[in-house]
């Protein structure tokens, strides 16, 4: 189909993950006409988004992320504060840092990133501009006291942020209903292609269809895998800190995330598996002593929920939009999903009115 750049487009958005609701948030901006199919209720259901940890950390990932993650991520960190200020929501939005650290053992892994990170040229403005610092004892004691019994040393990454993945999908649900669009919840697509969207008794038309089911798109991308991802919520009263922290760990890089009132998410595991059963011993053991490890108040920690779900992944673990005619595929968040979503979501709005990508090329490829 052949329109001007001015046309809007009647669009189909298939999964109303965190992918589908912002892009049809987006789109809706632009003034396209948008209709949003979900398996599931618009509250709660399988998507990754419902379980993920909301960390917004683009200089963390570079530990072991390419680069493309790091500069969307980039994007995506400058681009959450606009959308909040939008939306005048509160979407539990913190961005007073990170803080990375090692135990005796693990501490050759800490040096290792800081080498990756300081030591790269083309970085050296940002980490300048986002203050990025080694920090001795002393200095961890005045930005994190509680983290400094146990610690001497740490990586701080100013200006690396976190939000709530319930209080976002929550929000989005309501600013798109407010703008009445279509919204087909528990409708499961049984098949579509660029111009058609079909359940098992009806067929839907559009100009574009965005598939956007994640992990759910499997039988349609032969290289899609699932990875598993554990994560616990403990409410630890004797618990202050105040920093989003990452634990260099043999294993996993644990994380831990502070939420309102004491309460703080750890996590997560990364298994190759599709499997959603609930939680394992081991993973439990874990993560709890990690937690333990890095304060001694986490033993009288309540631990009041684990989650477990499964992360959509491509081979090398880098999102992918796959476009074929007016079917255009957007897939492989990974653990990235809430870091990358506002880039992607821009990159799709611009490539839409001008007919060519932007800044992300390499994230686009043609489905022969
Ligand atoms: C434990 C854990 C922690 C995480 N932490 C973070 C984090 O801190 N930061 C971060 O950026 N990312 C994090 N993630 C990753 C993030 O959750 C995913 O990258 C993201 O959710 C993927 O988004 P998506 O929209 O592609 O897929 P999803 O969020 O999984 O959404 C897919 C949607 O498609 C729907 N669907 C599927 N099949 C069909 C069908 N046939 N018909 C209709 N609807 C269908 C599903 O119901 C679902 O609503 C984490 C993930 C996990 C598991």
């Amino acid at each position: 189909m052949n329109k001007s750049k001015t046309e809007h487009y009647k669009i189909a958005i298939v999964g109303a993950g965190i992918m589908g609701r912002l892009l049809a948030w987006r789109l809706l901006c632009d003034g396209h006409k948008i209709t949003l199919f979900d398996k599931d209720p618009v509250e709660q259901g399988d998507a990754a988004a419902f379980t993920a940890a909301g960390m917004l950390t683009p200089f963390s990932e570079i530990e072991t992320a390419e680069s493309l993650i790091f500069e969307m991520g980039m994007q995506s960190l400058t681009l959450w504060p606009d959308y909040i200020k939008q939306w005048q929501a509160n979407v539990g939005y913190q961005n007073t840092g990170s803080l990375i650290v090692a135990h005796g053992s693990d501490r050759a892994d800490l040096r290792r990133f800081n080498q990756r990170l300081f030591s790269q040229q083309n970085l050296k403005p940002l980490i300048q501009h986002y203050q990025c610092v080694s920090l001795n004892a002393q200095q961890l004691q005045q930005k994190d006291p509680e983290l400094a019994e146990r610690f001497d040393s740490a990586t701080f990454l100013a200006n690396e942020a976190w939000l709530s993945p319930t209080k976002v999908m929550a929000v989005l649900a309501e600013k798109l209903q407010q703008q009445n669009i279509q919204w087909h919840s528990n409708c499961f697509i049984q098949s579509l292609s660029g111009n058609k969207v079909n359940t098992s008794s009806q067929s839907y038309s559009f100009d574009k269809v965005f598939d956007c089911r994640g992990i759910g798109a499997k039988s349609d991308w032969s290289t899609l895998r699932a990875v598993r991802g554990e994560i616990i919520k403990l409410y630890a009263p004797e618990v202050s800190i105040k920093h989003l922290v990452r634990l260099m760990h043999p294993r996993y890089r644990l994380y831990l995330v502070p939420q309102p009132e004491h309460h703080y998410l750890i996590g997560a595991t990364q298994l190759e598996t599709e499997s959603c059963a609930a939680i394992t011993v081991r993973s439990c053991l874990e993560l709890l002593s990690a937690a333990y490890s890095l304060h001694s108040g986490f033993a009288e920690a309540n631990l009041i929920d684990s989650r477990v779900n499964v992360r959509p992944a491509l081979n090398d673990n880098l999102p992918k939009v796959l476009t074929k005619n007016s079917l255009i595929r957007i897939n492989g968040l990974f653990r990235h999903g809430f870091l990358l979503a506002p880039a992607i979501a821009e990159e799709i709005s611009y490539w839409l009115q001008h007919n060519k990508t932007n800044k992300f090329a390499t994230l686009f490829c043609e489905d022969k």
